[in-house]
C-alpha cells in the first residue's frame, strides 16, 4: 500500500473521485478545482505555495475508507454486501410534480423539503446544472420548492458538491446534504476534522451511483443526439417520468428536444466513460448516509412510469427522520422485503464481488491502491464461482497493463480561472 504525500499523487495514481472537499481543507485556500474531459474534475495544487500539511489528504475519500464497527440492529441478510440498513422501503413522493421530475421516484427531494418545511433546516447542499452553462454542474444551495424541483434528477456528469461545504458550516440552522456515496464519504471524513460541519449537518442523504462517467461521456452523448454543445440550453439525463429519457433542448429553438432512451444513453454511451475509481469503489450505496435511495430496477418498466424510489434508513436518524416525512405526508412508502435490494442492483452486488479480485491484480502489479476496511472484500469474493474469481483477477490484470494502468497520469495544466465557483 501506498502512502500518499501528496494530493496530487491521488490524481496521478487516478484514485481522485472529483468529490471536491480537498479544496475547502486546504487552509491556505491553495487548491482549485478543474474538470479534465478525459478524467472528470480534479484538484490542482499551486505547488510553490504548499505547505504539505497533509490536511487535504485527511478528507480524501479515494484512498482510505474505513467502516467504524456496526452498533445498530441491522437487516442482516443485507450487511455483508450492503453495509448497515435498518429499514428498507419502496414509494415515491407524494407530491406528483416531484416524482414525475425527480430521477426515480423524488424520494430524495421530497425527503429534503420536508426538513425544509418542518425541521427547520436553513438549506440543502447538493448539484444542479450551471444556469450560465448548462453541461456544466455546480454545487448548489437550495432553500425552496422550487430550487429543489430544478435540481431534481440524476446528473450523469462530474459534480463536485463537497467544494461548498462551507456553505453548511456557514448556516445558521442545520442543512440536508445530498451526494453520492464518495461525496458522503467525503462528508463523514470532513467531519471528523471539522466539528462544526457535525452540528450543521443535519441529514445527510446518498443517492445510488455505479460509476461517474466524464463530461467526454456527455459529448459523446451530444454527439450522438446531434446536439451541438454551445446550443445546449438544457439537457436532462433522466428524468420526468421513470427512468425518463436523456433530453437535450437547443437554444433558439422551443419546441425541439434530441431523444435517447435510457438504455442508449446510459448502457451504451456513458458507462464506457465511467472514471477509473469508480471500477474500484466499494460502496455504491451510501453505506455512510443516515439515508440512501436509489432505482428499484427488479420492477419491469412501463410505459408513463411515474417512478418509485427504494429507501434504506442507515442511521438511526436517518430512521427517525425518514418516519416523521411519512407522517407528514411527504413520502408514501411500503416496507420492502430484503432481497428487494439485490434484485434491484445486480450490477452493483457484482461491483462489489469483483471487487477484491480486482484490487490484488493491481497490487500484483504494484499499483497504488485504496485502503478499505470492513467491507468485507474477501468473503464477498468468496461468494464468486471459481471462475468468476479468476476472471476478476485476470481480466483486471489483462487491462491495467494495456491501459497502462501501472504508470502514473501525466499532470495537467491548473485551471485558468483561480477563483473559487460562486455559490448559486
Ligand atoms: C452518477 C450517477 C450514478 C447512478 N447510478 C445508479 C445506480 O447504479 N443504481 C441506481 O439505482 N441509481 C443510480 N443513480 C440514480 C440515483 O441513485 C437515483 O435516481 C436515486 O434514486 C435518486 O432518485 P430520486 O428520484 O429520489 O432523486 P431526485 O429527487 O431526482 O434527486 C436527485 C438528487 O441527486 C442529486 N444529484 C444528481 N446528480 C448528482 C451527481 N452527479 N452528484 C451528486 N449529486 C447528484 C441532485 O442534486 C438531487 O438532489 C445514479 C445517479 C448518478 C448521478
Ligand atoms: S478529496 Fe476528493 S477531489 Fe480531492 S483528491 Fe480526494 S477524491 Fe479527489
Ligand atoms: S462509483 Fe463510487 S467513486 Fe464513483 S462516483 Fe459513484 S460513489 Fe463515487
Amino acid at each position: 500500500m501506498k502512502n500518499f504525500e501528496r494530493i496530487e499523487q491521488v490524481v496521478e495514481w487516478r484514485l481522485c473521485t472529483g468529490c471536491g472537499a480537498c479544496v475547502l481543507a486546504c487552509p491556505e485556500n491553495n487548491i482549485r478545482l478543474a474538470d479534465v474531459p478525459d478524467r472528470g474534475i480534479r484538484p490542482h495544487v499551486d505547488t510553490n505555495r504548499c505547505k504539505h500539511c497533509g490536511e487535504c489528504l485527511k478528507v480524501c475519500p479515494g484512498i482510505e475508507i474505513t467502516h467504524a464497527p456496526c452498533t445498530q440492529a441491522v437487516i442482516d441478510e443485507l450487511s455483508l454486501s450492503w453495509g448497515p440498513v435498518l429499514e428498507m422501503w419502496e414509494g415515491y413522493a407524494a407530491d406528483p410534480e416531484i416524482r414525475f421530475e425527480a430521477g426515480s421516484g423524488g424520494a430524495v427531494t421530497a425527503l429534503a423539503l420536508y426538513c425544509l418545511d418542518h425541521e427547520g433546516f436553513a438549506g440543502v447542499l447538493h448539484t444542479g446544472a450551471e444556469p450560465e452553462a448548462p453541461l456544466q454542474n455546480v454545487p448548489v444551495f437550495s432553500k425552496s420548492k422550487a430550487e429543489l424541483l430544478a435540481r431534481t434528477g440524476a446528473r450523469y456528469s462530474p459534480a463536485a458538491p463537497c467544494e461548498r461545504f462551507d456553505l453548511i458550516e456557514k448556516s445558521a440552522e442545520p442543512c440536508v446534504f445530498v451526494g453520492k456515496p464518495c461525496d458522503v464519504v467525503a462528508l463523514r471524513k470532513s467531519q471528523a476534522v471539522r466539528p462544526q460541519l457535525i452540528d450543521k449537518t443535519g441529514l445527510a442523504i446518498a443517492i445510488f451511483c455505479a460509476a461517474t462517467p466524464t463530461t467526454n461521456g456527455t459529448n459523446a452523448l451530444l454527439q450522438a443526439m446531434d446536439a451541438p454543445r454551445d446550443q445546449v440550453e438544457e439537457l436532462r439525463y433522466r428524468g420526468r417520468g421513470w427512468p425518463g429519457l436523456t433530453t437535450a433542448k437547443l437554444r433558439g429553438k422551443p419546441a425541439e428536444a434530441r431523444q435517447l432512451t435510457y438504455e442508449q444513453s446510459w448502457g451504451n454511451i456513458l458507462s464506457p466513460h465511467r472514471q477509473f475509481r469508480c471500477r474500484l469503489c466499494p460502496d455504491s450505496t451510501g453505506e455512510f448516509a443516515d439515508i440512501a435511495c436509489g432505482d428499484p430496477w427488479y420492477r419491469e418498466r412501463k410505459e408513463d412510469d411515474p417512478g418509485r424510489s427504494l429507501v434504506l434508513a442507515r442511521t438511526q436518524k436517518g430512521r427517525e427522520v425518514l418516519h416523521r416525512a411519512m407522517e407528514a405526508g411527504y413520502l408514501k412508502l411500503e416496507k420492502a422485503a430484503p432481497e428487494t435490494l439485490p434484485a434491484s442492483q445486480k450490477s452493483l452486488l457484482r461491483k462489489r464481488q469483483n471487487l477484491y479480485g480486482r484490487l490484488l491484480a493491481l497490487r500484483i502489479l504494484r499499483i497504488p491502491i485504496p485502503q478499505y476496511k470492513g467491507f468485507s472484500l474477501a468473503k464477498n469474493w468468496m461468494a464468486l464461482s471459481i471462475t468468476d474469481k479468476l476472471r476478476s483477477l485476470a481480466g483486471t490484470l489483462k487491462r491495467a497493463l494495456k491501459r497502462r494502468w501501472t504508470k502514473p497520469l501525466k499532470p495537467t495544466r491548473p485551471p485558468a480561472n483561480a477563483e473559487k465557483n460562486p455559490p448559486t
